[in-house]
């Protein structure tokens, strides 16, 4: 079990899962190459993450719902968490001020269609788990809802997506401990990568640290000292 303090967002996992590289270069370097797509998935994150709640018929809907797991060491929030009346006896939670047992179902907002990796669907296993371990309930399934076409897809929490979003859980643990970003690999992902030229995954040659890698470029024009030499007294 983890400590509040040692926390990891849970959108760490989604970055991790992409390239552990560009993990590093985001959650180490404080890298952040906004484009258009992030720009826009923002902002429909941003209204999603107003907090609030509603009732829609036989449905309370929470918004920006605070998640955590000392199990997994993660934190986060929810856009939606919608809760559905279940079965008395059932599997559900009870609600403040509503009567009977709700059965909590998670919606991600984001922008455009389902990218080509899972790594959508890990951060959204992860939720799902912290969830569970908050409420002490089961939570098979969750959903996306797609900005462009506006749509809803479902996704089944199975057991492979479950251990697979644990492992990344127990490795982005791993690689935050040791606290350095990892080395490029140039692959297929890099052409859809939003920090391709942060990263410069030809350049570099395998250097750890893009902004070290600039800092010595630049040094080298300019013929001064990089960054790791002492600076003169
Ligand atoms: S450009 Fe490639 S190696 Fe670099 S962070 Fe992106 S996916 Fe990873």
């Amino acid at each position: 079990m983890y400590t509040e303090d040692d926390l990891l967002p849970i959108s760490a996992l989604q970055h991790l899962a992409f390239c552990e590289r560009q993990w590093g270069l985001i959650h180490l370097e404080g890298a952040w190459e906004e484009n258009v797509l992030t720009a826009e998935g923002r902002l429909l994150h941003d209204r999603a993450h107003e907090p609030e709640s509603e009732a829609q018929g036989d449905l309370r809907i929470a918004r920006g719902l605070r998640l955590r797991s000392l199990r997994l060491g993660l934190i986060g929030m929810a856009d939606v968490v919608e809760f559905h009346p279940a079965p008395e006896g059932g599997d559900g939670v009870r609600l403040d001020g509503v009567n009977g047992l709700w059965k909590p179902f998670i919606v991600e907002y984001k922008r455009g269609r389902p990218k080509i990796g899972h790594e959508d669907e890990v951060q959204l296993c992860a939720q799902a788990l912290c969830l569970e371990e908050m409420l002490g309930v089961s939570i098979p399934s969750a959903a996306f809802f797609y900005g462009q076409p506006r749509r809803r897809s479902d996704v089944a929490l199975d057991d492979v997506l479950r251990a697979e979003t644990e492992a990344l859980a127990s490795r982005l643990h791993e690689l935050a401990e040791a606290g350095k970003t990892p080395a490029p690999e140039y692959s297929g992902k890099c052409r859809r990568c939003s920090l391709i030229e942060i990263c410069l995954p030809k350049a570099t040659g395998g250097q750890r640290s893009a902004r070290r890698y600039l800092q010595k470029s630049v040094a080298d024009v300019l013929s001064l000292p990089n960054s790791d030499a002492e600076a003169p007294l």
